[in-house]
């Protein structure tokens, strides 16, 4: 029997001996041809750092926060990661009057990963678009910093407070917090949270994704496909020119007496063979497409027709291979997907979606 510290733990061993704090404990159940079986898994931690673990047998006086002194377990890779196992020779021993300190070490996401529900990861990616404001807390002025997030499958949000970060060459966040607002996952650094640069290259540009892969609000994508639908109420809306807001008579309730200019706002789904999506754009993002200048919505003597608009942008969209580039946001109707940018392309052009519409017509 070897004894070891968590971070020493790197490959499989047979028979190991460790003392460690148990962070999670959580219980599972198994069917198998032997019948229904319960198993536990959780985090253990020492000083060094933090592993999970699986149970196959473990000590019912063992619980969440115990400090414990484990003899006979042993070590497997599993999806080439270490986990620490537990079984029916394994015992443990309560060590009550021991204090530990657990280093914590966070799990390494992708972007693309950064599901809902709050937690702590280590993200790497390069920064870009710094934003500064200022906070009040406690009465105490205090800065926060925020920043734009690439890697290799999207982009996000993230804010430090109190702390500007390198920007433009690759970095390692460490115990980044994730949370979901507004339908979006954002990050954000707070002070214990550790900054080291690191070699990194990633494209530049949003990252292709297949709609069906999409599962969180995250920023930085394209998809491409086909719309199968547009939106009736699509076209021509009217905006406030104080509060910029949509209205729906020639006035604002709030400010009636500021006038109104014409916007473009558009709706429509579309289809790319794994799965559709509904995606929403302005005018910035569809203008070139539609071929629509912005003179023509402020030209006063031959104001812009609803219909007609709405006429030119169906014409422009449907039926057409589209690259719609843009951030995902959710809310009670799923996921949309914000356009930045849409543009035509040619299927000849695009691999992934000539590859799909082959394997549907086949
Ligand atoms: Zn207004």
């Amino acid at each position: 029997m070897v004894i070891k510290k968590i971070n020493e733990i790197t490959d499989e061993i047979q028979d190991v001996e460790l003392t460690a704090k148990v962070l999670s404990l959580s219980q599972k159940e198994r069917n198998s041809e032997k019948g229904n079986s319960v198993y536990h898994y959780g985090l253990l931690g020492d000083e060094t750092g933090v592993l999970p673990f699986t149970a196959w047998n473990i000590s019912s006086m063992v619980r969440e926060k115990d400090v414990v002194n484990i003899k006979r377990a042993y070590t497997k890779k599993y999806n080439d990661k270490i986990r620490i196992y537990f079984d029916d020779k394994t015992e443990f021993a309560l060590k009550p009057d021991v204090e530990m300190e657990v280093k914590r070490t966070y799990n390494y996401e992708k972007i693309k990963n950064l599901g809902s529900g709050v937690k702590f990861v280590t993200l790497e990616g390069i920064l870009r678009e710094e934003k500064e404001r200022e906070f009040e807390n406690n009465g105490e002025k205090r800065k926060v910093y925020s920043y734009v997030m690439d890697d290799d499958t999207g982009s996000i949000r993230i804010s430090s407070f109190g702390r500007k970060l390198p920007m433009g060459h690759g970095v390692r966040l460490e115990g980044v917090k994730i949370d979901e607002f507004n339908g979006r996952v954002n990050a954000s650094l707070g002070e214990r949270a550790e900054v080291h640069d690191i070699e990194l290259q990633i494209e530049k540009g949003p990252k292709f994704t297949y709609i069906s892969e999409i599962v969180n609000p995250i920023g930085g994508i394209y998809i491409t496909g086909f719309p199968i639908s547009i939106g009736e109420k699509s076209g021509l809306i009217k905006r406030c020119k104080e509060c910029k807001k949509k209205i729906d008579d020639e006035r604002c309730e709030t400010h009636p007496e500021a006038g109104f200019y014409y916007d473009i706002f558009a709706y429509f789904n579309v289809d790319d063979g794994t799965g559709y999506i509904s995606v929403t754009t302005g005018m910035d993002a569809i203008k070139d497409i539609c071929g629509i200048k912005p003179e023509e919505l402020s030209n006063e003597k031959r104001p812009p027709l609803k219909k007609e608009i709405y006429e030119r942008i169906e014409r422009s969209l449907m039926g057409k291979a589209l690259k719609i580039q843009g951030s995902l946001s959710k809310n009670t109707m799923g996921m949309s997907l914000r356009a930045s940018l849409v543009s035509s392309i040619r299927v000849e052009d695009n691999k992934e979606l000539k590859k799909i519409m082959e394997s549907e017509f086949l």
